[in-house]
């Protein structure tokens, strides 16, 4: 068999469209066999590794631009950098932990949710990222359809689910309770992490029963990093400098220069 036939029987697709050009610079640098072998399986490799994030990429759905390198944590100093370095680290995942970010709107909450599922996806864990409405949609259908087992399953799948925005909408008693089966299903084995503009305190009324907040709260912080975040609106802060928007009601930001 010659080496293109080799090379498709043995699936090596990505060295075997960059063959001529992998041969090539091994002749110019002169490489020995063992320096060649690894170059040409590091083509593999690296074809290989890149496809994967794409298509968990695709599948996690993550809005776009919202990364961990453009998030600037000089705007926002009630967030401690280490403790999200440490969750970048995705230990916490390794271990099926939580991470809950909680704080007012605008102060970065989904980017810094965003911006750790999008490592998660780049290190090979599979994410998944639903607003919370989409969450219980998704339940309440198939709840209906008898199909609610198998969705259940479903996002069990996903190593980092991403819940956006708890508490801006409360729940019913049947949400609440399909929502603590999700919990349930997930504790100790994949992580969750999610937003919220409310504080603990108040997710008895977000979710309607305080019984069940309890029940949700005692498996969702076990092991948990919450990050809690006070501080002002980047979109302010935005509008503010395009000249929208008149001083900051609050002292936070720098006093300019007249
Ligand atoms: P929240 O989820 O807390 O309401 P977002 O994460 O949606 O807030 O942030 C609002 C917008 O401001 C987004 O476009 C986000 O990328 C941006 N943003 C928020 N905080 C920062 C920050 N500290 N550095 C850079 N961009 C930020
Ligand atoms: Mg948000």
């Amino acid at each position: 068999m010659e080496l293109h036939g080799l090379l498709d029987k043995l699936k090596l697709d990505y060295l075997g469209a960059q063959l001529d050009a992998v041969c090539e610079q091994a002749a110019k640098r002169d490489l020995d066999y063992r320096a060649f072998l690894t170059e040409a399986l590091h083509v593999e490799y690296r074809g290989r590794r890149h496809k994967g994030i794409e298509t968990r990429l695709k599948q996690a759905r993550l809005p776009v631009g919202q990364t961990l390198e453009s998030f600037d944590f000089s705007y926002q100093p009630s967030i401690d950098k280490k403790v999200v370095m440490e969750l970048a680290s995705l230990a916490f995942v390794e271990r099926g932990h939580n991470a809950v970010l909680l704080g007012p709107p605008g102060v970065g909450k989904t980017h810094l949710a965003v911006a750790l599922g999008l490592k998660a996806v780049e290190a090979g864990h599979r994410a998944l990222f639903l607003t919370l409405d989409e969450l219980l949609t998704r339940l309440r259908r198939a709840q209906s359809e008898q199909r609610l087992d198998k969705v259940l399953q479903q996002l069990t799948y996903p190593k980092v689910l991403i819940l956006d925005e708890m508490g801006y909408l409360p729940m019913s008693r049947d949400e609440a309770s399909l929502f603590f089966r999700l919990v349930t299903r997930r504790y100790e084995r994949a992580s969750l992490i999610i937003t919220s503009n409310k504080s603990f305190a108040d997710w008895g009324e977000v979710l309607g029963d305080r019984v069940m907040a309890t029940a949700i709260l005692d498996r969702l912080l076990h092991h948990a990093t919450a990050i809690n975040i006070k501080g002002e609106s980047y979109r302010l802060k935005e509008k503010r400098k395009a000249g929208l928007m008149g001083k900051s009601p609050l002292k936070s930001e720098p006093k300019e220069a007249a």
